[in-house]
């Protein structure tokens, strides 16, 4: 099974390399929702207790406007919903 990850599980930026390598949190900060990988985004894939605290931190970021970490690297053309669909369906 591959253990890599490279789509942010709270948002689904994928362009900011590998958010989790081999299981393990690479602790890169997302610049898209600003996720430090393995701070906000803890789960076993399948549990329900790490997909609810995700989703919960997925509506936050959401409700307070979807924000980027990083505004310089927003593409002009980019799209919120099209984005969260790139979160691989473990962490949707
Ligand atoms: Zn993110």
């Amino acid at each position: 099974m591959d253990m890599d990850e490279e789509h942010c599980r709270i948002c689904g930026y994928g362009e900011d390399g590998l958010t989790w390598e081999s299981g393990w949190p690479t602790a890169g900060i997302c610049s898209c929702c600003g996720t430090e990988s393995g701070i906000g985004d803890m789960g076993e894939p399948g549990t329900w207790e790490g997909l609810q605290g995700i989703r919960n931190y997925r509506g936050y970021w959401v409700g307070n406007g979807a924000r980027w970490h990083s505004p310089s690297l927003r593409p002009k053309d980019w799209d919120l919903l099209t984005q969260l669909g790139g979160i691989p369906p473990e962490w949707r």
